[in-house]
């Protein structure tokens, strides 16, 4: 087989919503924005062949099984990764108001799911923040049933 460096690059426009796991997925999202908006949950799904259970739900497990049970998981969480902006990051970007304040992405792993999902950490200095420690879902006051939701994060005291 020969390789090639470099990159291609393929014109056309490309519907991506015709791709059918798309649809799949979207139903399945669809159902936990729908527990998230009328009953504060968070649902997730389980997979039969190996336990894993994900959140956001997918079609199809990594062991090629179809996690088909629905679970609750929890809105606490453990940071397993994060990043965080600083001033320098929006010189000449951004309009004062911004700048300044430091955004601290974090992929978070909710208790009783065993995939990352990507929040904003909220009520904590960057320099206090650490792999391993945990968080808890900040749930606003409308739930709207969609990612937003899911945006922000803060220290769980415990
Ligand atoms: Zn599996």
């Amino acid at each position: 087989m020969e390789y090639k460096n470099e990159t291609i690059a393929i014109e056309g426009s490309w519907n991506l919503a015709s791709w059918e796991w798309k649809f799949e997925s979207i139903a399945l999202i669809r159902k936990t924005f729908e527990a998230m908006k009328n009953e504060r949950k968070l649902m997730a799904n389980k997979c039969p062949g190996c336990g894993r259970v994900y959140f956001l739900p997918k079609p199809y497990c990594l062991c090629l099984s179809i996690p088909d049970e629905w679970v609750e998981i929890k809105d606490t969480a453990t940071v397993t990764t994060y990043t965080f902006t600083g001033a320098w990051a929006y010189e000449g970007i951004a309009d004062d108001e911004v700048s300044g304040t430091p955004q601290i992405f974090a992929g978070v792993v909710f208790d009783g799911s065993d995939t990352k999902t990507v929040t904003m950490l909220e009520g904590i200095e960057p320099e206090k923040v650490h792999v391993g420690m945990r968080v808890k879902l900040k749930w606003p006051e409308e739930v709207a049933g969609g990612l937003t939701d899911l945006a922000h994060c803060v220290p769980l005291e415990e």
